[in-house]
């Protein structure tokens, strides 16, 4: 039987598709040093494991939670929410996904119609376009110089809108550019939306990870009208080290917020009981761990930024948050006689045993993804490992 169009036009996760190849490269006894997929290293600190034991071990965790998640979890959403931005939600302005991942796609889900145009800024994580596409809206993008860190202007914007636009998706700090909006950027950008009644999908999953002194601003914290006009998009991923748990949120407009309870009800009908008990958490809990992983960062950022700026033909600024660099390589391209990085990814893989992300699936088909999420003594030899690959081309 044939599989349906809107499956054979979707592009399957570049970043998890890296992830398995070089995870089972290295199930065949092959050293790769893998700087795939972005995801903290850490286990999930001890507090956040008991309560889910305890969860379980109770018996809580046992049943199916209301779909837009159990009523604690939201509350403490909303108190995580009015501590870290200042601002005022209820329980109906929250629901709790199966990651935020997966709050993109119910908000897609429940906000588009076909041909609805969706501005998404270039480089962009892998799956906005994908997702928008899925629910049939059409992603505009607009390419970000590196020049100006990869962001959006409202000049920009502007020659980007028709009368179809809907939604602008940002993402700050940005995976995979690492860079972050200030907050005279955001408050152009946001009257902008509010003029052009555009909704802002504000995608704040690293908001806590930033680095040397950089700040965050939550783009739903500049005015009442821009709070009204943005969804916020978080989880517990990132700054908790629980990716593998699959808790994200939505906080924003009730009726919307709604709309996707009810797509939620009839496709996942609820995040999974135990995680959320670990989220209640996670939020609820001491926040010494979140600041000890994000020092953890800063000093794995501040030690191999240099060395992967110094390597012949990278061009690199450094980020200010996320665990990503982003370097455009090419120059490195050129002189290790490739046009295409995918085919030199593939390469470094095969020959140097260093799996990266290509440039490719974030929009940006010169430059490569290097996760630091993870330890300094790998960082380091993967660094000197490419270093080996492209000296080794050039020789030729
Ligand atoms: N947004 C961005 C920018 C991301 O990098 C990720 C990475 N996983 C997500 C959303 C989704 O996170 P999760 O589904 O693990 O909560
Ligand atoms: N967001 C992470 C990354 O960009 C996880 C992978 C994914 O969800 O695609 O690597």
């Amino acid at each position: 039987m044939d599989i349906s169009k809107r499956a054979q036009k979707l592009e399957p996760s570049v970043t998890l598709a890296a992830s398995a190849k070089a995870n089972a490269l290295k199930a065949c006894g092959k050293d790769i040093l893998s700087l795939t997929v972005g995801e903290p290293d850490f286990t999930t600190p001890k507090n956040i494991q008991q309560a889910a034991i305890q969860a379980i071990e109770s018996g809580k965790a046992s049943y199916y939670t209301p779909s837009a998640g159990i009523k604690e979890l939201r509350e403490a959403v909303v108190q995580h929410v009015e501590t870290y931005y200042q601002l005022n939600y209820q329980a109906s302005n929250v629901i709790i996904t199966d990651g935020a991942k997966f709050a993109l796609y119910l908000l897609f889900q429940a906000v588009l119609n076909p041909k609805d145009e969706v501005i998404i800024p270039v480089p962009y994580w892998v799956s906005y376009g994908e997702q928008v596409k899925l629910a049939e809206g059409v992603p505009v993008f607009i390419t970000c110089a590196q020049e100006n860190e990869f962001k959006v202007t409202v000049a920009q914007l502007e020659a980007a809108k028709t009368e179809k636009t809907k939604l602008l998706i940002l993402n700050s700090p940005s995976n995979p550019t690492g860079m972050i909006y200030s907050e005279a950027e955001l408050r152009s950008i946001g009257e902008w939306a509010v003029a052009n009644d555009v909704l802002i999908v504000s995608d704040d999953i690293y908001g806590r990870l930033v680095y040397n002194g950089a700040v965050f601003t939550p783009m739903a914290s500049l005015s009442p009208s821009i709070q009204k006009q943005t969804i916020i998009i978080n989880g517990v991923s990132k700054s908790y080290s629980m990716t593998g748990w699959r808790i994200g949120y939505a906080v924003g407009d009730e009726t919307i917020i709604s709309a996707m309870n009810d797509i939620a009800s009839q496709s996942t009908s609820n995040p999974t009981a135990v995680s959320q008990y670990a989220a209640l958490e996670a939020l609820t809990g001491e926040q010494d761990t979140v600041e000890t992983m994000r020092q953890a960062f800063e000093a794995r950022l501040n030690e191999i930024y240099p060395i992967f700026a110094a390597l012949p033909g990278f061009k690199l600024e450094k980020p200010h948050g996320a665990f990503y660099l982003f370097p455009n390589i090419k120059e490195t391209l050129t002189m290790c006689g490739y046009s295409d990085v995918t085919k030199w990814v593939d390469d470094l893989l095969a020959e140097g045993e260093v799996a990266l992300v290509t440039g490719a699936g974030f929009g940006a088909p010169e430059n490569v993804r290097i996760s630091y999420a993870t330890d300094l003594e790998t960082l380091k030899e993967a660094a000197k490992r490419i270093r080996a690959f492209i000296e080794k081309k050039t020789a030729k």
